[in-house]
């Protein structure tokens, strides 16, 4: 399968997945149509399928313009019904998705909304604003125990698991773990790395599960180091993971 990453809007990233055997393609969460049909076109491939993570009009704002001239299937969770434009494939967990002669798999992961999924093809993961770079998404309509317990499921996948996710976040993400992590050096050399990068303007996107669960502060609530520096703004705040997740989200919302 390849993965072919288009960037949309301000700091979007849309997917294209290609079974090369067949050069029938799906597109993740087109923000937009005009792009993801050009590079359609300039792949030659055959677009057969929208999957869409969640229901935000960053994810799905291209579905209209997609389906205008053309019947495309459209994947999103069946809880998203009414929400995602022009959905014909309601999902859910452990649910199978075919583009081509490749199969993935439908992992639910609700906490940014209430019905956000990811998509699973081999070694790639698709998780939308779930897991971020370096960071997670806002907990829009979700509570701080379905995204941890989100997460988890998530990070119970191999560590070789390319994580593509719904935008560029990375640089200011990594800008706010090292607030929390500075003697990390797994991630200040992420965070020197991820600078340069971006600097020329490439992608950091995909990371890897592993780069993830070394130096993602919402991954990391075992962290010591965390969690004294959590305990430095709040002595009162209780250990277990769902706590300390949710201070550090909170935090979060407020850098
Ligand atoms: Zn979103
Ligand atoms: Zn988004």
């Amino acid at each position: 399968m390849k993965v072919v990453q288009i960037p949309l809007l301000r700091d979007n990233y849309a997917y294209l997945l290609v079974c090369q055997t067949t050069n029938s393609a799906a597109v993740i969460d087109p923000s937009e149509a005009e792009p993801v049909l050009r590079r359609a076109e300039q792949e030659k491939v055959d677009l057969k399928a929208i999957l869409n993570t969640h229901h935000h009009r960053d994810h799905t704002g291209g579905n209209e313009g997609l389906l205008a001239n053309r019947s495309l299937e459209v994947y999103g969770h069946k809880s998203d019904e009414g929400r995602i434009p022009g959905l014909t494939h309601p999902v859910e967990e452990g649910d199978d998705v075919v583009i081509g002669e490749e199969k993935g798999k439908v992992l639910f992961i609700p906490g940014h909304t209430t019905g956000h999924v990811a998509y699973l093809f081999g070694s790639n993961l698709f998780c939308g604003d779930t897991l971020f770079t370096a960071g997670c998404g806002r907990l829009f309509e979700g509570t701080p125990e379905q995204m941890h317990e989100s997460l988890k499921k998530l990070m119970a996948l191999p560590d070789n698991t390319k994580v593509y996710c719904g935008h560029e976040y990375t640089e200011s993400n990594l800008r706010f773990a090292m607030t929390l992590e500075p003697r990390n050096h797994k991630l200040v050399s992420r965070f020197e790395r991820v600078q340069g990068l971006r600097s020329r303007g490439v992608s950091t996107v995909p990371s890897t599960l592993e780069e993830e669960k070394q130096t993602n502060p919402f991954l990391r609530w075992d962290s010591k180091e965390i969690q004294t520096s959590l305990k430095t703004n709040a002595p009162g705040l209780r250990l277990d993971p769902v706590s300390v997740f949710a201070s550090v989200r909170k935090l979060k919302d407020s850098f």
